[in-house]
């Protein structure tokens, strides 16, 4: 990790270590441990505690240490009420606030984000005051870290700490034998990366007809390491395939250079977006068709215009593509029932609802892939499914065979840059699957 820090940068961060400031060591032990499990506020709070001086051996060598605390945001909490709550006189709140508002937007705290204030050793006052705060500092992403420290004048200081890992490639392939939930977990893949997986996938693939068993998947990505080799952060998929019976499917991530607008496109460079969605259900919670022996799913026929998708009760159903909400309500046969317009030719219907995103009317305009509403069996229906219709023209369609318009693509310089990274990410692959 100090493979690029020039000589005065080591001699630096040799004064640092000689003068206590272990900064980094000390931060890549929090993020090992950030990592391992996302901390629920629930089981954390018991650690709030000051932690205790440790007895020293020989009392006239001794250091005072400071004293630090570990605080977790709440909900309704502000930074003041917080600091002051844990023995920062209002004054010294104030002053740290107004340091780190010129650098970090304070309203985004998040809520059981974790925040660290150091206190000066025997700094604890008749008040029950701490009368000096030596640093405030928290996470703001895995490798930026927000710190605001008190200057040898009494002033604060704020700046966004950089850490750099070291990263490597992963690539990941699994056969599915039960589901494409099943085979990443299978194959370790993480969970977040999964989602991912099946929301690119989700405009092309209608995941409960179109997965077969012996079916694969692959990604790669980007993994940071700390300096014990273990990972501490993955980044966005950055090539992901789906090899079905019959069709194979394959899309790299890129940002253009034209607006900074990131997304994946297939080796043409076409947008992996369509005008709507193949699978507008969280599809990590689907099991392929073939896997039961009597299944629920009836696909398109001339008697059930549409197809479902059995899912569990309460899964997500999202807007198979942007539009404006048409009809929400009961339906007959339907039940709770969604109708979304797109555009002048496409229109999509959800039945069997369990109920409806809060908040959603008739009128409200909805962007592709935000939650609607969530899985369930009302109305005519023999378990708990999504019906879905895409209504072209007026008349349902078989999503399954309906001819989407491509997504926009890449063009002049952003095309040309978009190949060439598609050939290192070629070499990428064939390195990383070597490893
Ligand atoms: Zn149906």
């Amino acid at each position: 990790m100090f493979k690029q820090i020039p000589p005065i940068g080591l001699f630096v961060l040799w004064l640092l270590l000689l003068t206590g400031t272990i900064f980094f060591s000390e931060w890549v032990q929090i993020k090992s441990h950030e990592s391992s499990i996302e901390p629920s506020f629930e089981n954390l709070t018991t650690t709030n505690a000051a932690s205790k001086p440790k007895a020293q051996v020989h009392p006239e060598k001794a250091v005072p240490e400071d004293i630090i605390k570990y605080i977790f945001v709440k909900k309704g909490d502000t930074l003041m009420k917080l600091l002051v709550s844990n023995g920062v006189d209002k004054n010294q709140a104030a002053n740290l606030i107004t340091s780190l508002k010129s650098i970090y937007e304070l309203r985004s705290l998040p809520i059981g984000h974790r925040l660290k204030i150091s206190f000066a050793a025997n700094s604890y006052n008749a008040n029950h005051k701490y009368n000096k705060v030596k640093d405030f500092s928290f996470l703001k992403s895995f490798n930026q870290e927000v710190v605001t420290s008190r200057k040898p004048s009494g002033t604060f200081k704020s700046e966004i700490m950089i850490k750099s890992f070291e990263t490597e490639d992963v690539f990941i392939r699994g056969k599915i034998t039960t589901s494409l939930y099943e085979a990443a977990a299978n194959q370790r893949t993480p969970i977040k990366l999964l989602m991912e997986l099946i929301r690119i996938f989700s405009f092309d693939v209608d995941f409960q007809r179109e997965i077969q068993k012996g079916d694969t998947f692959s990604i790669l990505f980007k993994r940071h390491l700390n300096s014990d080799g273990k990972s501490v952060h993955n980044d966005k998929i950055e090539w992901a395939k789906l090899t079905l019976r019959d069709k194979h499917i394959e899309y790299a991530r890129y940002t253009t250079t034209a607006n900074n607008y990131t997304d994946y496109y297939n080796r043409e460079g076409k947008s992996v977006k369509k005008t709507l969605m193949r699978t507008p259900v969280d599809g990590a919670r689907l099991t392929s068709r073939y896997g039961k022996r009597k299944h629920p799913i009836l696909g398109f026929t001339k008697m059930h215009r549409g197809v479902d998708f059995a899912a569990p009760k309460g899964t997500p159903i999202m807007a198979a593509g942007d539009g404006v909400i048409e009809a929400l309500g009961r339906k007959g046969n339907y039940g709770k029932y969604i109708r979304i317009r797109h555009n002048s030719t496409y229109k999509t219907a959800y039945a069997h609802l369990s109920k409806y995103k809060r908040g959603l009317k008739r009128g409200k305009r909805v962007k592709q892939g935000g939650i609607i509403g969530y899985v369930g069996s009302t109305g005519r229906s023999t378990g708990p499914h999504l019906h879905y219709e895409v209504i072209k023209n007026g008349k349902k369609t078989n999503p399954l065979s309906v001819r989407l318009p491509a997504g926009d693509a890449l063009k002049n310089d952003d095309l040309k840059t978009f190949l060439s990274h598609f050939v290192s990410i070629d070499h990428r692959i064939i390195k990383a699957k070597a490893n």
